[in-house]
């Protein structure tokens, strides 16, 4: 630490790590509130069913993280992921359109992949973070969400396959 630590919040890269786990953790619980309502808004029943599942993963992703807090001896809350709050707000926003069923599904994946993304990036960062500091059982946790995210990516991707063409048809 030495005198540069002094009154200084992050002071080193284990500081940094705490602090986007707990971005992550925000970003995370808003995600169990804005999924039901994505959930609700589509009309395509496999769109539908992977937001639910992503739901019970997400759940998941949340116990994750606690553990990892636990491990750490520090508590997830205080610090909220505003970029995600913005994710959120846009795709309230897509829920809120007066859409064809097609079009909105598709706004909707587009809102998702943008979570997704988002998500990926946050865990690959404290992924190799914990690759650094020598977490190793933190990093086994981290890689399996980070792989569910990315699955879940590659499923919308393969959703909007079918349902592009629908709603350029529409
Ligand atoms: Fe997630
Ligand atoms: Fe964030
Ligand atoms: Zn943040
Ligand atoms: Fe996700």
């Amino acid at each position: 630490m030495g005198l540069f630590g002094l009154g200084v919040k992050l002071k080193d890269l284990q500081d940094l790590y705490v602090e986007q786990l707990r971005d992550l953790y925000s970003a995370e619980t808003q995600l169990l509130g804005a999924l039901p309502q994505m959930e609700a808004a589509a009309t395509a029943p496999e769109l539908k069913q992977g937001f639910a599942d992503h739901l019970e993963e997400t759940r998941i992703q949340v116990q994750r993280l606690e553990t990892i807090f636990q491990d750490l001896g520090e508590k997830p809350g205080g610090h909220t992921c505003k970029a995600m709050e913005g994710l959120v707000a846009e795709g309230s926003d897509m829920i809120g359109e007066k859409a064809n069923a097609a079009v909105k599904d598709a706004g909707l994946i587009a809102a998702a992949q943008r979570v997704e993304h988002y998500e990926i990036a946050g865990y690959g960062t404290v992924a190799t973070y914990a690759r650094v500091l020598g977490h190793q059982q933190h990093l086994e946790l981290l890689r399996l969400t980070e792989n569910e995210e990315k699955a879940a990516d590659s499923k919308l991707t393969g959703f909007a396959q079918e349902i592009n063409l629908e709603a350029a048809q529409a």
